[in-house]
């Protein structure tokens, strides 16, 4: 069947954003829906001769500070258990925070290769200093993204196939 790739990372990094542009079409939750409570949300994805199934593991993500890191944590290990490859998506605006390193501890002991994308690069002309940081987490190279801009997601998903 086909490979799977999960999305992962803090709550408004922009994974649903990545998920629906990647999806290219509205199909995830990106805000909060009164009484809904998916926590995965799957959608099929054909980038050169490679066809596979993205999933946004989000869902509706918690709001206040102690919940965020035990959902980023359920979140990171559906990944590990069902990923072929792990999309761990970091916000460039807010910057490397502690729960990035706590689930990047996570991700690098499993043995699923994992692709550390840096979103909110709206701008590739000065690329700016900050993606470098995100070498701290001992993932290999970030790759600069903007989903709402959609810049840098051809190379990242020439990244993805390479992994399958
Ligand atoms: P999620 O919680 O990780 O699923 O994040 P969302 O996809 O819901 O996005 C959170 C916020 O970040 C929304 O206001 C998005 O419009 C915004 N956002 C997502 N991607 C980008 C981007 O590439 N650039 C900028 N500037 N904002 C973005
Ligand atoms: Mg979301």
């Amino acid at each position: 069947s086909k490979p799977i790739v999960a999305i992962v990372g803090r709550p408004n990094v922009g994974k649903s954003t990545l998920f629906n542009v990647l999806a290219g079409e509205k199909i995830s939750i990106v805000e909060d829906t009164p009484g809904v409570t998916r926590d995965r949300i799957y959608a099929d994805v054909t980038w050169l001769k490679y066809d596979f199934t993205i999933i946004d593991t989000g869902g509706i993500e918690p709001e206040s500070d102690d919940e965020i890191l035990k959902h980023m944590r359920t979140q990171a290990q559906i990944a590990i258990d069902t990923a072929d490859v792990i999309l761990f998506v970091v916000d460039v605006k807010q910057g490397l925070v502690d729960d990035d390193h706590k689930v990047a501890n996570m991700l690098r002991k499993a043995r699923k290769p994992v692709i550390l994308v840096v979103n909110k690069v709206d701008n590739f002309d000065k690329l700016e200093m900050d993606v470098f940081e995100f070498y701290n987490l001992g993932l290999g190279e970030p790759r600069p993204v903007s989903s709402a801009s959609k810049l840098g997601l051809g190379d990242m998903l020439d990244v993805v196939v390479e992994n399958f």
